[in-house]
């Protein structure tokens, strides 16, 4: 087949296009990469393929794939790293370590529920970066650099475009934000991905957040030890015990992410004293599957990483053929609810496009009450009947000093939504 035929094919219709026959593994491209270098995270971020004769040294790709890849390149950037690269199936396009990193043909379509920013993290968004949504957290994107770019990405309108962390003044805004208001004590670091940052600009954030009383908490999203776990240093380990209580939250979507060198990255962090979770995306063709899923949050539990959150894909430009019905992921929740560890199983939720926040999705396992009786179904599908107790009323202790200081603060003129409705004697929100 001639270049300009299989071109033409892709126009028409991309799943048209042939699969090559397998291949001889040829040399690693990267065989003469010393262990030093190859171990330095700073040659992994240098040494990200970005192009297409890059990558088909590393898998094989049809005239059309390449193609497609030249054109996505003008939406969200390819950039991979080596590291996750050497992961890929040279022959198989399904490879999930291969759906995560190379633009798709689908990409271009963008069907009409599709929005730019569907979460409206720019919409409610006081300061450039940072997103006040709940009252008490919120998030800051640091970086709209990834040392790889998922292209399953919900910032798409963002991620990538200067692939550089923002700027210092933009990070003292920010942080000033955070400062003015007392209420938020959790700051979610995001991006981009925070630890692609050098570990003195993440320090400067890091160390201005933690001086501010109010701030309990702060949690780091970084998807490095996925896709460049070369990034978890003994340095930054140390770096970031110094501003505990941190919270690492990362994002394998299969267990074939769980390498041993993945895992040794973890294992630093748990070592290091930093509470590592999980969140990931259910993606159409990745991770689909009950059994998938279960063997990836079983082996993340045996890593000592908590599932935390499994999202529904979202209404992001150009991820349409990555998502699946709601109805998916209830199902793959039943198969895991009761069938193994609770701390193997992370919560669903929705993300609600137009800024509505994030909504657990479960199964009904309350199925009808009666007077005094609550009927459940268990997961083996037998049923079963709580009774409750006969003249029930909370009895708050009006001396409670939690209350007390609830008051003091104000707070209770602050509740909002369904806790409103609940605790007030307003009868509609
Ligand atoms: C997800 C998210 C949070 C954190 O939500 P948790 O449920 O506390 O993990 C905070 N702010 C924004 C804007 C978010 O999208």
């Amino acid at each position: 087949m001639s270049d300009n035929i299989v071109a033409e094919e892709v126009h028409v219709d991309g799943a048209q296009d042939a699969i090559p026959s397998p291949e001889e593994e040829p040399p690693s491209p990267w065989a003469g990469v010393s262990r030093q270098d190859w171990e330095d995270w700073r040659w992994q971020l240098a040494n990200r393929i970005k192009t297409v004769d890059q990558l088909s040294r590393v898998v094989s790709l049809t005239e059309g794939e390449k193609e497609i890849i030249s054109h996505s390149l003008n939406t969200l950037r390819m950039a991979i790293t080596p590291y996750y690269a050497s992961l890929m199936d040279r022959n198989d396009p399904q490879c999930p370590i291969r759906l995560r990193a190379i633009p798709s043909m689908p990409e271009i379509h963008i069907s009409h529920e599709d929005m730019a920013d569907p979460l409206h993290e720019d919409v409610d968004s006081p300061v450039p970066g940072l997103t006040h949504r709940y009252p008490d957290r919120v998030l800051m994107l640091l970086s709209d650099q990834c040392a790889m770019y998922c292209r399953h990405c919900t910032r798409r309108r963002l991620a990538g475009e200067t692939d550089q962390p923002r700027t210092q003044s933009n990070f003292d805004a920010m942080v000033e934000y955070v400062r003015q208001h007392p209420g938020v004590r959790d700051v979610i670091l995001s991006g981009g991905d925070p630890l692609t940052m050098s570990t003195e600009r993440l320090e400067y954030v890091l160390a201005k957040l933690h001086a501010i009383p109010h701030v309990e908490v702060i949690r780091i999203g970084t998807a490095t030890p996925a896709v460049m776990p070369q990034r978890i240093t003994d340095d930054l380990v140390a770096m970031l015990k110094k501003y505990q209580p941190i919270w690492i939250n990362t994002h394998f979507n299969h267990p074939k992410e769980l390498t041993p060198r993945a895992v040794e990255a973890l294992a630093k962090l748990v070592d290091g004293g930093l509470v590592v979770s999980n969140q990931n995306v259910l993606l159409r063709g990745v991770n689909d599957c009950p059994y998938i899923m279960k063997e990836l949050f079983q082996r993340l539990m045996q890593a000592r990483v908590r599932p935390y959150k499994m999202y529904q894909c979202d209404l992001s430009m150009g991820i349409g053929h990555f998502r699946t019905t709601v109805a998916k992921g209830i199902e793959i929740m039943e198969h895991l609810i009761g069938h193994t560890s609770g701390l193997a199983i992370p919560q669903y939720v929705v993300d609600l496009p137009g800024g509505g926040g994030k909504v657990p999705v479960d199964p009904r396992y309350m199925i009808s009450q009666g007077e005094r009786v609550v009927i459940f179904r268990n997961y083996a599908g037998k049923i079963f009947k709580y009774v409750e107790p006969e003249d029930y009323r909370s009895q708050c202790p009006t001396h409670c000093r939690i209350c007390q200081e609830r008051k003091a603060r104000g707070l209770d003129a602050e509740k909002i939504g369904l806790e409103r409705l609940l605790d007030t004697d307003e009868i509609m929100l």
